[in-house]
This record gives C-alpha cells, sequence and structure tokens, in this order.
C-alpha cells in the first residue's frame, strides 16, 4: 500500500509540474517569471523569455527613470544645507555652560528687523556665563559688530561651517585669532552687547555652511536647533 500511494503521489506531482510548465510557456507572465523559466526548459524558454523581457520592460522601465531623476536631481542642493544633514554627524555640545539640550527654544524662524529672519538660536543664560566652543575649530575672527556686539567666528575642523557666537560680555584671557579651540574650551562670556537689549543676556549662536573658508561671514545659515537638540 505504501508503494502504491508513492507511486501515485509521485505522478500527481509530476502532472502538476508538467502542467504548470505548459501553463508557463503560454501564460502572459512569463516576462514576470524570467528566472524559474529558462531552469525549466532551457532550449525553448530561452526563445520565449528574450522576446517578452525586451518589449516589456522597455515599456515598462522607460517611463519611470525620466520622472524620477527629476525628483531626485532637484532637492539635491537643498540637502546640503538642510540641518538634518549635520544631526548626529556633527556632535556639538551645547555652547554655554549649565544649560541642558532640552532647556533649548528653536527661534531659528523668529522675525527680526528690516525683514530678516533670525537665523540662529538663542541661548539665555546669566551675565558672565561661560560660552563654550560647541566644536574643535580654529577662531578665525574675533570681531565688534554693530548687531552682534562682541562676536566670535570659529571654523569647524574640517573648514567647512562656521560657528558665530555673538552678543558677549568678553572674550576668554588669551583668546586670539588663528587659535585652535577644542570643543568645550571657555572661549568667551555671556553679554548683552549689541542690538541685544540691555539686560537681554543671551548667547546668540549660529551655524552657516561655507563654499570657501576664506569667506567665513558668507556662508548659508542652518537652523542650530535640531543639531544641538539631537
Ligand atoms: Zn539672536
Amino acid at each position: 500500500m505504501r508503494l502504491w500511494f508513492a507511486v501515485v503521489t509521485l505522478f500527481v506531482f509530476t502532472a502538476v509540474a508538467v502542467v504548470w510548465v505548459l501553463h508557463k510557456r503560454r501564460g502572459g507572465e512569463i516576462a514576470f517569471r524570467t528566472s524559474p523559466a529558462p531552469t525549466l526548459a532551457s532550449p525553448t524558454a530561452a526563445n520565449v523569455v528574450t522576446p517578452s523581457p525586451s518589449s516589456s520592460p522597455s515599456t515598462i522601465l522607460s517611463p519611470n527613470p525620466s520622472p524620477e531623476p527629476s525628483v531626485t536631481f532637484s532637492p539635491q542642493p537643498t540637502p546640503e544645507v538642510s540641518p538634518e544633514n549635520f544631526v548626529g554627524v556633527l556632535n556639538l555640545i551645547v555652547p554655554v555652560a549649565g544649560i541642558r539640550r532640552d532647556q533649548l527654544i528653536d527661534t531659528f524662524s523668529e522675525a527680526r528687523s528690516e525683514g530678516r529672519s533670525h537665523d540662529a538660536i538663542d541661548i539665555p543664560a546669566p551675565a558672565g556665563t561661560s560660552v563654550l566652543a560647541a566644536a574643535d575649530g580654529e577662531i578665525v575672527k574675533l570681531f565688534q559688530s554693530e548687531r552682534g556686539g562682541t562676536t566670535i567666528y570659529q571654523l569647524s575642523a574640517d573648514r567647512k561651517l562656521v560657528f558665530y557666537y555673538a552678543h558677549l560680555q568678553g572674550y576668554a584671557p588669551n583668546l586670539h585669532e588663528g587659535e585652535y579651540a577644542h570643543q568645550g574650551d571657555v572661549i568667551a562670556y555671556v553679554g548683552d552687547t549689541g542690538n541685544a537689549g540691555q539686560g537681554n543676556y543671551h548667547l546668540h549662536f549660529s551655524i552657516a555652511v561655507l563654499s570657501d573658508p576664506k569667506r567665513y561671514w558668507d556662508g548659508t545659515n542652518i537652523n542650530p536647533y535640531p543639531v544641538l537638540r539631537r
């Protein structure tokens, strides 16, 4: 009985396989199953399979590449200056001593005078609080500006970004241009210089993506908030 059962089972399997192969040779789905067909019946399947993929994929694939590049290529300039690109890459510390990441408030898009937008983050802290280097990098410029008051421009280590610290009360002793600051170094103290408003002690901190490190003032600002908040 077992032998009979085995023979019948084998017969049924063979019959199913034959029906399946015949169906595949005639069926319209050959183009989508190119891999199993040649292994089952290589000489004929090769003849049947090759014409159909050439005709159908050309009609299927040709519309796809044309819309895709226009979608993938056009936004490429923006991701370069998107803060998301630097989240988890730039391991910045909060550049004010004693301030935690969760205390930060996103003020990047706030309006400022003369139609400008803020393009920075303000970090309130008591006068004289230590301002820390957010990352390693060269101090390229110590500058007195009308709006920013006492300010620092610091390049990132790869010189692709500039960190700008403004409204400072003063610089750390012996801080000078050309100095390479390390992350966490005290470089200045929180103040209210420039247009901060008297008694409105805070660090104005911005990050800009540079195209030329020599033009450290001429960058595209990215929002420091998601980068600092992580
Ligand atoms: Zn500000």
